[in-house]
């Protein structure tokens, strides 16, 4: 399938853009080639579209439910006995409506962390979108899941470029020290990414170092040798300067998930310490029941605001520096070819109303996309040369809003 854009601005040059199979082909003044489809581009813009770097898609199910907690209590009273009565249906239709929400807020990829992950595969594969679906383990759920879980990533073969598995430990209360290391030993041996929470909370750091010796969330799992360059860190909310240094030096990938820290008040991250160490980071909403949606849109304009206050400083995480976390930071940490609009890269990309009132007068369409656009401002979001959604319209939207919404409990 070939696809030219015709007269679209693009870092405020208008040009022309062929897309041809899923890469972007050329881009030039006057492309005149028959393509397969044509898009009129005039008073809209292509920008890179979004990678959330941390969510557990299937929860958009549990939105709005137990709202005004702290991690702990909310994850025991509310959030695991909910989770304990979903079957796979409710899984799959949880995450074609979360999958539906951010292909309209311009996300053409998510890394998971969550169980049924069978399904969660087939909703993603079903709505062409790029996953990374992170096979999740919690010790308490039993050695039955544990190996199940170890058996399906031994015999995952990647049947699609879109979609790949990632190794997940939830985190180091819920995961001990040798099963850490055995699933770090898997994830090297099969060449995926190890996916963790990591120093969410102040009681995650006290209980960590009550029981580690004095050593903090960052350095026990350094220490025991799972801290690389392969490896997918949410949060990171409470870090020293040590933990810092260490994060760094590894090559670590951090996810910042603003929304989700100041609404389960988890803490400020520490915007100048990760710079200070020249950290990766990229953003994530987390799940929908801490957030309470997946509009990295939002966790942009959050992350922006929330480093501004809690450092008192008007300079810190620029709308180009937050955009890049949200957008390429993310492609790269993940090994995607794409997250810029240039030739030979894949072709994700969102078209962008330049006429919606949000993004007027344009002084500069960066600012105005971190700071004031809504996802109303997305007209066409391609992925990997599939459009996704048309002129706002995405296939079978009604089937999979009235799944979800009779999902009763
Ligand atoms: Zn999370």
């Amino acid at each position: 399938m070939t696809i030219l854009i015709k007269n679209i601005s693009l870092k405020n040059r208008i040009v022309d853009i062929l897309i041809e199979g899923n890469i972007f082909k050329e881009i030039g003044d006057n492309i005149n080639i028959k393509a397969d489809k044509i898009i009129d581009g005039t008073n809209k813009a292509i920008i890179q579209p979004f990678y959330n770097m941390h969510t557990h898609s299937a929860m958009t199910l549990l939105r709005g439910y137990g709202d005004d907690m702290r991690l702990f209590q909310w994850l025991s009273e509310y959030i695991w006995p909910q989770e304990a009565k979903l079957t796979s249906e409710d899984i799959y239709n949880g995450t074609r409506l979360a999958i539906l929400e951010m292909i309209r807020s311009g996300t053409v990829f998510f890394l998971d962390m969550y169980w049924y992950h069978k399904e969660i595969i087939r909703a993603a594969q079903d709505m062409k979108i790029r996953a990374n679906i992170g096979i999740s383990f919690i010790e308490e759920r039993g050695k039955k899941e544990v190996e199940e879980s170890i058996e399906f990533i031994n015999q995952f073969e990647q049947s699609s470029e879109l979609i790949n598995i990632s190794v997940a430990p939830h985190a180091i209360y819920t995961v001990g020290k040798d099963l850490y290391q055995e699933l770090h030993k898997i994830s090297k041996a099969k060449n995926l990414k190890f996916h963790t929470h990591l120093s969410e909370t102040l009681k995650e750091v006290k209980d960590c170092k009550k029981a580690n010796n004095g050593l903090t969330p960052v350095e026990f799992l350094n220490s025991i040798g799972v801290l690389d360059n392969n490896t997918i860190a949410a949060h990171c909310v409470h870090l020293t300067e040590k933990d810092a240094e260490i994060l760094g030096s590894k090559g670590v990938t951090i996810v910042h998930n603003p929304c989700s820290n100041m609404k389960l008040a988890s803490g400020f991250f520490n915007v100048p310490l990760i710079h200070k160490y020249d950290c990766r980071v990229c953003l994530g909403t987390d799940g929908v029941s801490s957030n309470n949606n997946l509009s990295m849109m939002e966790e942009m304009k959050f992350a922006a605001l929330l480093a501004k206050v809690a450092y008192n400083d008007t300079s810190l995480l620029s709308a180009n520096e937050i955009f890049a976390w949200a957008t390429k930071y993310g492609a790269e940490a993940m090994n995607i070819n794409s997250g810029k609009i240039k030739e030979g890269k894949l072709a994700d990309c969102l078209i962008v109303d330049l006429n919606n009132e949000r993004l007027i007068p344009n002084h500069n369409l960066i600012s105005n996309w971190v700071y004031s656009a809504d996802s109303r401002c997305i007209e066409t979001v391609i992925c990997n040369g599939d459009i996704l959604m048309e002129n706002r319209v995405i296939p079978n939207e009604d089937e999979i809003i009235s799944k979800a919404k009779h999902f009763i409990r």
